[in-house]
């Protein structure tokens, strides 16, 4: 897999948060960069800075070096942005949402939903049964669901992050 520029965005913004793609901007283009130097480049408070810079370390995003500041006897901390990291979490970010929609697909295989022809209620089968097969909301009769075609969509879905995943 090639990491565009786009899809470093895309893994740090889902994984990390928006407010975090400046300072990886500027990581990307140069390592080692020391925090104060990032602080003043993007015109933010150090401690801002820092906790993105921590929240990037949690994810393993960057690694850092500190060197003792002789004259004020300070540890600077430089920063690095570990790019293979990314392909890593896009995997995992892909894999988890391919889990979610199989169990999803299993589930709604299964099970049959009623809903109201006002649309004031999905019922499941026992939830149906319980209410005599009436809306508990408006009194109408509950139909069943047709989810044919959602069940379509979740299948393309998981076909294509089946084809993505293999690619990486
Ligand atoms: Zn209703």
């Amino acid at each position: 897999m090639r990491l565009t520029e786009k899809k470093i965005e895309e893994v740090v913004k889902y994984a990390v948060g928006n407010d975090v793609l400046k300072l990886v901007k500027k990581l990307s283009k140069k390592d080692n960069i020391s925090e104060f130097k990032l602080a003043d480049q993007l015109k933010e408070d150090i401690k801002r800075v820092r906790n993105m810079l921590y929240r990037l370390y949690e994810l393993n995003l960057v690694s850092f070096n500190r060197k003792k500041d002789k004259k004020k006897g300070w540890y600077i901390y430089s920063w690095t942005f570990k790019k293979d990291q990314i392909k890593y979490l896009y995997h995992k970010i892909k894999k988890e949402r391919l889990d979610k929609l199989q169990e999803t697909l299993e589930y709604e295989q299964k099970e049959q939903y009623f809903i109201c022809p006002d649309n004031c209620v999905r019922l499941n089968f026992d939830q149906a049964v319980n209410f005599e097969f009436r809306c508990p909301e408006c009194n109408k009769l509950v139909s069943q669901e047709d989810l044919s075609k959602r069940i379509e969509e979740i299948k393309k879905e998981v076909k294509e992050l089946k084809k993505e995943l293999a690619k990486i």
